[in-house]
């Protein structure tokens, strides 16, 4: 089963081939970081644009790489929410088009099953049920994976997501946008226990997460330093903060794991290409005797060859979208 999968749902341009959920035949990216990075973040007009003179282009180069004619296709996936409404209708329209002009299904995939379906494109027994913790710019949840059709949220972020933490005070330490990347590398040259910044682990048993104290406690200690002339040692302060991230979403992740006696562990997302966490991750999964899987960082950030991978087993079951099928900005990730 051949799928082009194509993804628009934030700043890249992406169109994947990928065979049966594990062969990717063309994984192609068009990214916008350049850009928007005079802006500081996303600007949706203009990643709507962008998108638009990406789409062809990027879906043309997928089709070379893997040696394909349209008409070599057996269904064409697309990517249609969570994610900026403008940016989704781009894909929206293009996946559309070509599923009715080729008369092949259309599947719409969930950005975030795309997320956890990266594991599954490159461990494809990874056992069931996982523990699955989806940290990404926008969302940081906890997801029960019992099989591929049943899935359950045993806890979610109550306010900023570990991605637009790591952004946000990468912003406040002066790094160019997206900061996470680049708060990694300075926090490489820092002290991790040098600054003792707060874990929010919430009420006993929870699993849910909450970052914006942190956020606001780097905030705080940048804004002390200077009023007293303190000098600041900023890798320590990335490496603290990144520190105090990691250790509060591997603990629950374990706890997570533990609660509901899964076999393994699956780390997803974009922050899942953190190196920090991957490390304390695999660490304190061997300690609890549990396998963790972590997809290769290209295939964390976003990218369609996920897409296309999640669409491969709703081909299995044949579910298939309707041609009016539209964006949903906000779309849950369980209904
Ligand atoms: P969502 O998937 O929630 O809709 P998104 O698609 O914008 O949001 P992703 O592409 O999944 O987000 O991930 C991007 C996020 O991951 C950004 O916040 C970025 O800073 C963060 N990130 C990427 N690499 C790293 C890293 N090495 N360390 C920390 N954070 C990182
Ligand atoms: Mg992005
Ligand atoms: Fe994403």
């Amino acid at each position: 089963t051949t799928i082009l999968a194509i993804e628009t749902s934030c700043d890249e341009t992406a169109a994947a081939i990928v065979i049966n959920g594990t062969e990717v035949r063309a994984n192609i990216i068009a990214s916008q970081i350049a850009t928007h990075r005079r802006f500081g973040g996303v600007v949706p007009e203009i990643a709507s644009r962008r998108h638009m003179e990406n789409i062809v282009p990027v879906v043309a180069e997928a089709m070379a790489t893997a040696g394909l004619s349209f008409t070599g296709l057996d269904a064409v996936a697309v990517t249609y929410g969570p994610g900026l409404v403008g940016a989704l209708l781009v894909g929206l329209a293009y996946a559309k088009s070509l599923a009715y002009a080729l008369d092949k299904p259309l599947i719409g995939v969930h950005h975030l099953l795309g997320h956890i379906y990266a594991g599954f494109l490159q461990y494809p027994h990874l056992p069931l049920p996982a523990a699955c913790l989806v940290v990404s710019g926008g969302h940081t949840s906890l997801v029960y994976l019992e099989s591929h059709t049943c899935r359950r949220i045993l806890g979610a972020t109550r306010d900023d997501a570990a991605g637009e933490a790591f952004d946000k005070v990468a912003r406040v330490l002066g790094l160019p946008y997206p900061g996470g990347p680049e708060l990694e590398k300075l926090a490489r040259e820092g002290n991790p226990r040098a600054i003792n910044f707060p874990r929010a682990w919430l009420e006993e048993g929870s699993l849910d997460f909450s970052f914006s104290g942190l956020k606001s406690a780097v905030i705080n200690y940048l804004h002390h330093a200077r009023q007293t002339g303190t000098e600041v040692n900023l890798a320590d302060v990335a490496a603290s903060f990144q520190a105090a991230v990691v250790e509060v979403l591997v603990t629950k992740t374990i706890q997570a794991a533990r609660r509901m006696a899964t076999r393994s562990i699956l780390l997803a997302g974009g922050v899942a290409a953190n190196s920090s966490l991957r490390q304390e991750l695999a660490a304190a999964g061997r300690e609890a005797g549990l396998p963790v899987f972590c997809p290769s960082p290209a295939l964390c950030t976003d990218n369609a060859a996920m897409i296309a991978c999640a669409a491969y087993y709703q081909y299995l079951r044949r579910d298939f979208a309707p041609l009016d099928l539209n964006a949903i900005p906000d779309l849950p990730l369980i209904n």
